[in-house]
């Protein structure tokens, strides 16, 4: 192995400790602590470890912590009316609806009335709009978290080729448009790409977020090309990524690990979001260095 290791785990433990930091400041200046309210609908087990650990980061950050559990049975008018309610609490500043949904409720229908000013996710039309024509804009937290990385490892990320596989609107487009931001030049592949392998192989920066476990391979790298797993996967138990991280290491410059990469930098940008909203809904310049 000659890549150094990405450590995810690290650099999201930071940024957790500067966004406690700068919680008082913002408590002092608006009279309340910033506020994030997560809903969970059903019981899919995962999703409640993510809801718990989401509600125990917030107030481990000094924010306050609204959790709403509701049953599976909930229609989607109950939901609605919930994050309707929401909106108008001035405590809070985030609001997240954990996907995936019941398959009875229209999650885009669901997110379309979430406040786009109180959207942590950045997953409502008008944040993904405003980042798409480079206006501020909330922005999911999983990619943010993966141009964090990169841009602490690499610094300026002008001029290089980045490849990132996969076209989701929770990862891949906004990653996509991130790494335009940063002034990549990118490419997109998805499940229609031809040879991937060569794709991929024009990558300074490769993100990987396919959701196919270990599908990318030492020899499908170019030779020093910083990766990003961004896959969780699981097989007979233990989590992987969506790249083959031991042949992938030998090729590659610097590669994030699965577990301990990308994954921690997800809760960590979402406290970030949340204080970067609770100043804008109160009229405050943006926190600095976050
Ligand atoms: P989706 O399933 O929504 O999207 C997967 C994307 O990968 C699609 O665009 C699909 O192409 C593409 N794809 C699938 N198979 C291939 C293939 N063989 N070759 C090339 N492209 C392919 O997944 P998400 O974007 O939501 O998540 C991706 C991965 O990231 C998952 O493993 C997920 O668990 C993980 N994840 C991790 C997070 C974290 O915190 N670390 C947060 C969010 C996700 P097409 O569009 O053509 O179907």
């Amino acid at each position: 192995m000659s890549a150094a290791v990405i450590d995810g785990k690290a650099f999201a433990e930071r940024l957790r400790e500067r966004v406690a930091e700068a919680v008082p400041a913002f408590a002092s200046r608006a009279g309340r602590k910033p506020g994030l309210a997560v809903v969970l609908v059903g019981d899919d087990p995962a999703s409640r470890v993510y809801v718990r650990s989401k509600g125990k980061a917030t107030l481990a950050a000094g924010m306050a912590s609204f959790e709403h559990c509701l049953a599976e049975a909930t229609g989607q008018a109950e939901l609605v009316d919930l994050v309707q309610s929401l909106n108008r609490d001035d405590r809070v500043d985030g609001i997240l609806v954990q996907l995936p949904l019941p398959r009875h409720i229209d999650d885009k229908a669901v997110i379309g009335v979430i406040d786009p000013a109180k959207d942590v996710d950045g997953f409502h039309v008008e944040n993904a709009g405003r980042l798409a024509v480079g206006e501020e804009a909330l922005v999911p937290c999983t990619p943010l978290g993966c141009i964090m990385l990169l841009k602490d490892r690499l610094g300026d990320l002008s001029g290089l080729e980045a490849v990132v596989v996969g076209r989701s609107n929770i990862v891949g487009k906004p990653m996509a448009q991130l790494l335009i931001r940063e002034n990549c030049t990118v490419t997109t592949a998805h499940s229609r790409t031809r040879d991937l392998p060569a794709v991929v192989r024009r990558g300074d920066i490769v993100v990987a977020a396919a959701g196919r476990a270990e599908m990318i391979k030492g020899d499908w790298l170019k030779p020093g090309a910083t990766v990003i797993d961004v896959g969780i996967n699981r097989i007979a138990g233990k989590l992987v990524g969506d790249v083959d991280f031991e042949s992938a290491a030998a090729t590659a410059g610097a590669i994030t690990p699965v577990p301990g990469g990308v994954g921690p930098m997800t809760i960590a940008v979402l406290l970030r979001n949340t204080l970067t909203a609770a100043h804008a809904r109160a009229g405050l310049p943006a926190p600095e260095g976050l």
